[in-house]
């Protein structure tokens, strides 16, 4: 792969895997942009901020240092050295990450990082698959290909639900479906940078498609 692949959509579409995925078919990098909002949302949390107090929680993204992994077949990701990969997936965390991540100084902080990343990516290994909400409309407006990922909100929830259990994590279809409503309302509806498709992004609809169909989808848009 040359250059970036930038993959977003709403929650539960299976957008992680697929990137993952993706990237090594691609023998290229990969970028999970939401890892690095839900770190500085672990810094938050651990430092008894409000999520909600936008000054606040620009203060602790400023001293928060995170280092993100691009290898496709093990990410990871340390705030001020401690490994959170499994921290960030917590239900705590999900719960607080969307008004950590409309604070417009986490994004700017976060959009820039995420550039250097993708250009170091590009310059080293040629290729990466970048994942989140804001990659083909403000992190990479220039990608070659931008794919918006879709799904009902039912099978989002299942998606969810399953994870959730091979994680070992407790969950009910319906508290996942509630979740799953609730950040994608407030990803959609926040000031900065809202979850949307770039006018350029190829939608997917993932809904009837299992996890080989939809990188073989992406496969085909890449050799285009
Ligand atoms: O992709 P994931 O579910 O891990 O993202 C967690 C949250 O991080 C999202 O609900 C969204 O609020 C935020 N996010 C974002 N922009 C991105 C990636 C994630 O605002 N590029």
């Amino acid at each position: 792969l040359r250059g970036v692949v930038a993959l977003d959509g709403p929650a539960g579409t299976g957008k992680s895997t697929v990137a993952k995925r993706l990237a090594m078919a691609l023998d290229a990098r990969y970028l999970d942009t939401g890892s690095m909002y839900r770190a500085i949302t672990v810094a938050v949390l651990r430092a008894g901020v409000d999520p909600t107090d936008p000054g606040k929680v620009a203060e602790i993204a400023d001293g928060a240092k995170l280092v993100v992994g691009t290898d496709p077949e093990k990410p990871g990701i340390t705030l001020d050295g401690d490994d959170v990969s499994v921290e960030i997936r917590g239900p705590e965390v999900t719960l607080a990450v969307s008004p950590v991540s409309a604070t417009a100084h986490v994004r700017e902080l976060l959009v820039a990082q995420q550039r250097a990343i993708i250009a170091d990516a590009v310059d080293n290994v040629g290729g990466i698959v970048v994942e989140g909400r804001d990659i083909g409309t403000v992190v990479s407006p220039d990608a070659p290909l931008k794919v918006y990922l879709t799904a009902s909100e039912d099978a989002r929830a299942r998606r969810r639900t399953k994870q959730d259990s091979a994680a070992g994590r407790e969950s009910t279809l319906d508290a996942v479906l509630k979740d799953v409503q609730r950040r994608d309302n407030y990803d959609s509806s926040r000031a900065v940078s809202p979850l949307k498709a770039a006018a350029d992004a190829v939608e997917v609809d993932t809904t009837d498609l299992d996890l080989a169909g939809t990188v073989d989808a992406l496969l085909d848009l890449v050799e285009r």
